[in-house]
């Protein structure tokens, strides 16, 4: 029995979203924005609306999500099943601290409405639970208020990685948003932290502008080989101020700078690309350490490397990934050389720091090392089972990891 999944726009990087030779049901065409209440900040949504959608729609009336991912094209039942996180974690949690309610449609034909109070099971289940305990029909959200479609952003250089920590543990509670860029191809680790908050401009707010770039259809394989890597971070290290400097920049491309290059995945080439995304808890900074000296060591350039600083994990949502601590996100060519186990290295380095890999960004890890990784698994299955006792849900990555057994 292949089972059933429900995907949303396709934005998890492994195979969270597929169920092969399952049917999948795409969620995509529920997209209604069923209630906004501009007084409160309060929005009611199908499923299927897009976190662009919703901030199209409430913008222009001052409320922006309380949380965003680094993609805008995500919707809200994704963002619910995996719990997403944005640049502000470090201050205001995961996406589900922002949801007050959702309804979850189970397999038995159940419709639940669910709260963190009054169904705590099915929130336990399906809070970061990738879609395995039912398909959320629809969620009510609680926005941020804001003055402006601006932010103001301030910029710093930081010599190489402890620089960083330091200065992201030591200023991070001062701006509501922060994120660092590690600059892998250099031996220290340099980096750029960025940093922003609303601002308070006066002013009509203007509305989410469209891409302007777009990729090739097609790129060679090597293009983001490791010289080209190298000669990119270099050049976008000294393109940045050396000292900090502040500056207003549209929301857009502030939040989704990614989205500002239409098929930016198609650089890579056929062969596509694997994110390593982990987190280990504060005190163990010196996995992150090894985790870049072992890429240098095996000569795999990541083509991406983003740094955030995460506050406490969601309360009652064993399989979502957040926990305090340092999130290390990292782009690698999928057809590097030696590339398997350097990452089977890196999961075991981030188990045995106790950290863990996010689900959603994950197309490779062992059933093994998960259980290490999420101590408390076994009482998502519990909850999971509850909701879905003939396991009707299933999807790829549930079967590679055994998280429906
Ligand atoms: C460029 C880029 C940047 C990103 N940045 C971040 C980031 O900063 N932070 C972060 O946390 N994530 C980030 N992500 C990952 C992304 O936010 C998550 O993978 C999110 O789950 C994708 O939502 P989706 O609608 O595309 O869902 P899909 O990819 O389609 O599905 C993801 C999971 O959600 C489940 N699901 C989807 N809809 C429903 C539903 N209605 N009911 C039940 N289950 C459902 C699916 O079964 C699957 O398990 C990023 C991804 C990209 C491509």
């Amino acid at each position: 029995m292949r089972g059933v999944l429900a995907r949303g726009l396709g934005r998890a990087y492994g195979d969270a979203a597929q169920n092969g030779g399952g049917r999948v049901l795409d969620m995509t065409a529920f997209d209604a924005i069923r209630a906004f209440d501009d007084h409160h900040g309060r929005i009611t949504v199908d499923a299927g609306a897009s976190i662009a959608a919703i901030a199209a729609r409430t913008l222009p009336r001052g409320w922006f999500p309380a949380v965003v991912p680094g993609t805008r094209w995500v919707t809200v039942g994704g963002a619910i099943a995996a719990d997403v996180h944005g640049k502000n974690h470090h201050g205001d949690g995961g996406f589900a601290d922002h949801v007050s309610a959702f309804e979850l449609v189970t397999p038995q034909g159940e419709r639940r409405t669910v709260t963190r109070h009054t169904d705590r099971q099915a929130w336990a289940a399906t809070v970061g639970g990738m879609g395995l305990s039912g398909v959320i029909a629809s969620a009510t959200l609680e926005l941020t208020a804001v003055r402006s479609p601006v932010v103001r952003e301030e910029l710093a250089r930081t010599a190489d990685l402890d620089e960083l920590l330091v200065r992201m543990s030591r200023d991070d509670r001062a701006h509501h948003y922060s994120v660092a860029w590690v600059d892998c191809a250099h031996v220290s680790a340099r980096g750029i932290l960025m940093q922003g908050d609303h601002a308070d401009a006066p002013g009509a707010p203007a509305a989410v502008p469209p891409p302007r770039l777009r990729a090739p259809r097609w790129a060679p394989g090597n293009l983001l080989g490791r010289a080209t890597v190298r000669a990119f971070d270099a050049l976008w290290f000294h393109l940045k101020p050396r000292v900090r400097r502040s500056d207003r920049v549209a929301l857009a491309s502030f939040f989704w700078p990614l989205d500002g290059v239409q098929g930016w995945n198609r650089l890579y080439g056929a062969r596509g690309l694997v994110q390593h995304q982990c987190v280990v808890p504060h005190g163990r900074e010196d996995a992150l350490h090894a985790i870049l000296a072992s890429a240098r060591a095996a000569r795999i350039a990541p083509t991406l490397a983003v740094l955030k600083r995460l506050g406490p994990a969601t309360e009652n949502a064993p399989l979502s990934f957040p926990i305090a601590g340092w999130t290390l996100a990292l782009d690698l060519p999928a057809g590097a050389r030696g590339l398997a186990r350097l990452l089977d290295g890196w999961d075991e380095l981030v188990a045995a720091a106790g950290g863990r890999v996010y689900l959603a960004k994950d197309a490779r890890m062992r059933a093994e090392t998960l259980t290490a990784m999420y101590p408390a698994l076994d009482r998502w299955r519990a909850a999971r089972a509850a909701c879905d006792p003939q396991r009707v849900m299933r999807s790829d990555l549930g079967r590679r990891l055994e998280l429906t057994p």
